[in-house]
């Protein structure tokens, strides 16, 4: 079954070609990051109209890439939420639109189970069950995964992403959007141990999450040091390596708790946060320890993208899930509210 699988969410256009018997084909992604960049965030409405832009090429482009005609396409996967409600719309009304013409199936696919889902497009990917670690932009989260749609939360942040944290960490240090492989570069300049950063909510049991100290622990750093007028290119190396430091630890310890009390020897990470290397190589120590195994997508799968959402889509779409006439859009949506994939519908 070839899926057309189509990522709107926020700030990136994101189309894929996946074949259920070939696996992906091509794929290709219109990131807006410049476009938002002078108003230090994403503008909604201007990301919608950049969608509405950009979509329908990009659609033509991955499949000439992909050798394939329109009307080769058997099923459409779209993002249908959590994320901006008018960038959502702009997929799904492109998904159905497309799917009617073409008298195909289309599904509204759950953004953050495609985030889930990416490293099954790589080339050892991990078997069910598994604790999940969600790094991303909007979400940190630590989930059982018995298959896909039996979730289970286990976790997660009472406030800020650890993507967030990253995002403005960056922002103190000067650093453009997005901050994480920014703050991850300069925190390679740093020397280790000038400063310690705390590991919040690591000294009780439990495995949520809080970002929101750390961030205005790295704040008060960044200020100390500017008002001893000494906040110089190795200052802020050194900064950005303790609050990198005290994320991926915090992350590691809540994984190492979580692959201890489900007995799962395998753990995945996705969204953008698992993109980062010291986070991987902490997380790979811990787990060969435990005996477990690191499971992880191409960096390009990690932040938002359309193979995702094309590969979630298609596994729903091959068990006969599907939408009727309404496009839906959910600017928030509980990932464990999903159905399995032996239940019938989906939306
Ligand atoms: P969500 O998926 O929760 O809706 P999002 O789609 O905005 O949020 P993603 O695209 O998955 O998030 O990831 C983007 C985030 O990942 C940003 O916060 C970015 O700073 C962070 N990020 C990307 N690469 C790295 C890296 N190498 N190290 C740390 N953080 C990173
Ligand atoms: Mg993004
Ligand atoms: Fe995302």
């Amino acid at each position: 079954m070839l899926i057309l699988g189509i990522e709107t969410s926020c700030d990136e256009t994101g189309v894929a070609l996946f074949d259920t018997n070939e696996g992906l084909l091509a794929h290709g992604l219109f990131s807006q990051i410049d476009m938002h960049a002078d108003y230090g965030g994403v503008v909604p409405e201007l990301a919608s109209r950049d969608h509405v832009r950009k979509l329908l090429p990009l659609c033509d482009q991955v499949l000439v890439d992909a050798g394939r005609a329109r009307s080769d396409i058997e099923g459409i996967a779209y993002t249908a939420g959590p994320g901006l409600i008018g960038a959502l719309m702009v997929g799904g009304s492109v998904a159905h639109a497309l799917g009617f013409a073409l008298g195909v199936p289309v599904l509204g696919v759950h953004h953050m189970e495609g985030h889930l889902l990416a490293p099954m497009l790589e080339e050892n990917p991990p078997a069910f069950p598994f604790v999940a670690l969600l790094v991303s932009g909007g979400h940190t989260q630590l989930v059982r995964v018995d298959g896909i749609g039996e979730y289970e939360l286990l976790g997660e942040s009472v406030d800020d992403a650890a993507g967030e944290a990253f995002d403005k960490t960056a922002k103190m240090l000067g650093l453009d959007y997005p901050g994480g492989p920014r703050v991850a570069a300069l925190a390679e300049k740093g020397t280790p141990g000038r400063y310690r950063f705390p590991r919040p909510m690591t000294d009780r049991p439990g495995l949520d999450f809080s970002f929101s100290g750390l961030k205005t622990y790295t704040l008060n750093t960044v200020n100390a040091a500017k008002d001893a007028g000494g906040l110089d290119e190795q200052a802020r190396a050194d900064i950005a390596l303790a609050f990198e430091s005290a994320v991926v630890d915090t992350l590691t310890i809540k994984c190492r708790r979580a692959l201890e009390a489900t007995g799962c020897k395998r753990l995945v990470i996705a969204g953008g946060v698992s993109a980062n290397r010291r986070l991987r190589a902490g997380l790979e120590a811990m787990a060969s320890k435990l005996s477990a195994g690191v499971f992880y997508a191409r960096p390009e799968f990690c932040t938002d993208n359309g193979a995702m959402i094309a590969y979630a889509g298609a596994q729903r779409l091959l068990a006969g899930q599907r939408d009727g006439e309404r496009i839906v859009a959910v600017p928030r949506w509980p990932m464990n509210t999903l159905p399995s994939l032996a239940e019938p519908r989906m939306n």
